[in-house]
Parts: structure tokens; sequence; C-alpha cells
């Protein structure tokens, strides 16, 4: 062993080789040490592990590999073949065409964000978005941030620092990446009251809790769990009642902000801010890459009164949403306001694929890699915290994975790990690919991955 370490090159001699002289051509020569470094380092640890030295020409063609993968931009566009549509993991929403034009306009040039062009001074990047938000909601006004945590956290230091905050017992739970309603409370300054029981709650509950600290009641939508069997939780209306005439703000995080009714397209119905709005909400707060399809954003609509607060309270400045999200969300929302979003926001545009469209696509991919898999039926799902336990009926290409040696896992890696990454969904010890979430343009680099993959 000893002798294997011997034997391994030193950086200078690396250093000298033609492949890593030539990496110095586009790269600082510390960037190129570094990564020579990390190639004897790791090569040191193999023989360790048991294994030879590697010869310089060996090394000298790892550390040019790992030069490509210290270059590559990153986050790293991959195919989403699992066929669960909000996929937190991969990035969320994908933006339509307009929305992508959008930020590109905005992104290589100056634009209006905050300069009102007919008065000639300074204007507010508020108004892009809210006079779109407030004609498809139905609330007076509008407010953009970074994300729904961060509309949630400034709706409730805005409206109830110092003071009590009623949640039903069964919404104060977590929502996933760190979003957690009791925590989020806490940051804001607001006390917690919880009502009720786990499974079930009534308006009543709130009415007794209300006392001369309260400042508002909060209901939680449950977006990624589902609480089945014996179970209720006032509406959004009854809690209204509750809460209206005691001058009580009444906020409503719905997680997704869906626009359209999910119960067209054969799933359970997912709340609308319009309806909440209707409803008597003196908030809608919701998210702008989950349902709505847009980039990340968090939105806040209605009560002017609260909005104004809101947008002048010290956090909204640390909050504030960017340029490039501010202009994919306009774009996204005029899809909405034409009527024409269930064909151009793609989120919908899955949702709404019909079954011979999938079938046909799963078919076409079974017919281009030479028969490598079968055409089973199976489900898709909407994830991102919205309609847990909801699912589409799908068509999917189960893909072969016996002439791979280390079978289903092995295939699923070297799909992830392709010249452009696929992720599968793999279930059953079976990699199987949903075309639902697969664009039509990415057919082409999908079949070239998974053909290289399905070799030997
Ligand atoms: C997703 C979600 C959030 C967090 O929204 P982000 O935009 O990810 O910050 C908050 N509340 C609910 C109910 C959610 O589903």
């Amino acid at each position: 062993m000893t002798q294997a370490y011997r034997n391994l090159p030193s950086v200078e001699r690396l250093l000298q080789t033609a492949e890593v002289q030539a990496l110095t051509a586009s790269l600082p020569r510390e960037v190129v040490t570094d990564l020579v470094r990390g190639q004897i380092d790791e090569a040191r640890a193999a023989i360790g592990n048991g294994a030879d030295a590697p010869t310089a020409e060996a090394l000298a063609a790892a550390v040019v590999e790992s030069a490509e993968t210290f270059t590559r931009l990153r986050p790293q566009g991959v195919i989403n073949a699992t066929g669960v549509i909000i996929h937190t993991n991969l990035g969320r929403a994908p933006l339509s065409a307009a929305a992508l034009a959008a930020v590109r306009r905005v992104a290589e040039g100056y634009s209006d964000l905050e300069y009102d062009l007919p008065a000639g001074e300074r204007g507010s990047r508020r108004v892009h978005a809210e006079t779109l938000l407030t004609q498809l909601t139905g609330a007076e006004a509008a407010l953009v941030v970074n994300n729904n945590a961060a509309a949630v956290l400034l709706a409730l230091a805005t409206v109830a620092s110092g003071w009590e905050v009623i949640v039903s017992r069964g919404e104060a739970v977590e929502i996933g990446g760190g979003f957690r309603v009791p925590d989020v409370l806490a940051q804001s300054g607001a006390t917690l009251v919880e009502v009720g029981t786990t499974n079930r709650t009534y308006a009543a509950d709130f009415e007794r809790a209300i006392t001369e600290d309260t400042a508002a009641i909060l209901s939680v939508h449950a977006s990624n769990f589902k609480v089945v069997g014996f179970t209720s939780t006032p509406s959004i209306a009854e809690l209204a009642h509750v809460a209206y005439p005691r001058y009580l703000p009444l906020l409503h995080d719905l997680g997704s902000g869906c626009l359209l009714d999910t119960a067209a397209y054969g799933m359970a119905h997912e709340p609308m801010p319009q309806e909440s709005i209707a409803a008597g909400a003196a908030l809608a707060l919701f998210s702008g890459d989950k349902l709505l399809g847009g980039p990340q954003c968090g939105i806040a609509v209605g009560s002017r009164k609260i909005i104004e607060r809101m947008a002048a309270h010290p956090l909204a400045r640390a909050f504030r949403v960017d340029k490039l999200s501010l202009a994919a969300l306009t774009a996204t929302l005029m899809h909405y306001i034409k009527g024409e979003a269930a064909d151009t926001v793609p989120v919908w545009a899955m949702i709404s694929t019909t079954m011979e469209d999938l079938q046909e696509r799963a078919i076409n991919w079974s017919h281009t890699l030479g028969h490598r898999g079968e055409v089973v039926s199976g489900q898709s799902t909407v994830g991102g915290g919205s309609l847990p336990g909801e699912t589409l009926p799908t068509c999917l290409l189960a893909l072969d994975a016996a002439s791979v040696p280390g079978g289903t896992p092995e295939l699923a890696r070297r799909l992830r790990t392709g010249a452009t990454p696929v992720v599968a969904r793999v279930q059953d010890d079976r990699v199987l690919l949903d075309p639902r979430t697969v664009s039509v343009d990415d057919d082409p680099a999908l079949l070239q991955t998974v053909a290289a993959a399905l070799k030997g």
C-alpha cells in the first residue's frame, strides 16, 4: 500500500500534463490546482481502501472531468418524468413562454420597475401586479413578496405582533421545508392560541377563545396532508362570521394559489383565493409557484387597510419580490385574465393533458426505444403541497432494467446522471416515466438519455 501512495503522481507533475495545462486557458491556475489536489486526495482515499495508484493519465482525465462538473451551470436543467407536476425539489412550476419572455425583457435591460413613466418620477413596484391580482380575486388590494412563508410572516407581524392569534389545533402544523405554523407565529411576535382538537374544531371554539388580547384568527389550509374520518373544520365563511363582528382580521393561508377550479379536472376542489375573499377573509395568502404556475413569490390579497400596513412594515423591504419574479408573475396572471391559463400555464396544461395524448406519447417513446419497456396505466400527482392524495390517471412507460447490471436502482441512477438528467419514478422495482410532466420539446433529450442508460 505504501508503494501505491509513492506511485501517485505529484501535483506539479499533473499540472504539467497537456490535458491539465489546457484547463488553465479558461480557468485560473489556483482553481485548476485545487481540482488537481482534489483528485489526488480522492486517489489517496481509494488507496486506503485497497485500490492501486491511478496512472498520471487516468488522474489527468479525472481532473478534466472534475473541471467539467465544476464549471457546469447550476442549478442544472433536468427532465421531470416523475409525474409529480409541482415537484418542490425540482423547482416547482415551469414558466410559460410569455413569462420567460417577460423575464428576459426585464433582465437584459432597464424597466419601469419603480418609475412612473407618465409622471417622470419615482413609482412603486407594487403597481405592476396589484390590479391584475385584485381583478382576479375580487380583493381590494394586493402585495407580492418573496414567497408565501414571507407573506404569512409579514401578515402576522403586521396585525398581531405582541397579541394573540387563534389557530385550530389541527392546523398548527408543519407544511414542510421548515414552515411550521407555531414557529412562524413565534417569529412574528404573536402568541399562538390553539383551539379545538386535532381532528375536530368548531366555530364556537374560536368564539370562546377570543379575549381582549386577540388580534387575529388564522386558518391554514392542510395542503400536504389529509385528516380522514371523524373530522370537522369550520369553513372560511363560518370563521368570518366569528371574526367580522369583533373587528378581528381573518387570515387565510391557502398554500397553493389556485385560480382555476381543480374539480373541473376530476380532482377534489382546492380552495381558491377568490373564494376566501368572497367568504369574508381579510387576507388570502398563497404561493406564486404552486398551482398558480408562476415564479417563486408570495401573494397577499385582501383588505386595503391591512395590505397598506404590511407594505409599510420594515419586513416588507426584507421580503420584497425581485424584478424577474415580478415580470414572470404579471405575465402568468395575464394568462388568467385572458382566460387562456388552462392551455398556456404549464402546470395547467399538464393537468389538462388528455389520456389519448399521454398514451400516444408513451407508445411513441416505447417505439423509439425499440420496445425496451411496457406501456402501463398509472397515476400522476399534483404535488407541491396541493391536493394531497389526489391523483390523475396517466399512461407510463415502465422501462425494462433486465439488461442493466445493477437493475432498477442503477438504471434510475444512470438516468439521473445522463447527458440531460432524467428524474424517473421508481415503484415496485420498476423505473417509470410519466409523459405528463415532460414537455414535448424535451422528448429527444429524454430518449437520448434513456437509450444511453439502457445500454448494457
Ligand atoms: C407551501 C405552503 C407554504 C409556504 O409557501 P412558500 O411559497 O413555499 O414559502 C405556506 N403555507 C401553506 C399552507 C403551504 O402549502
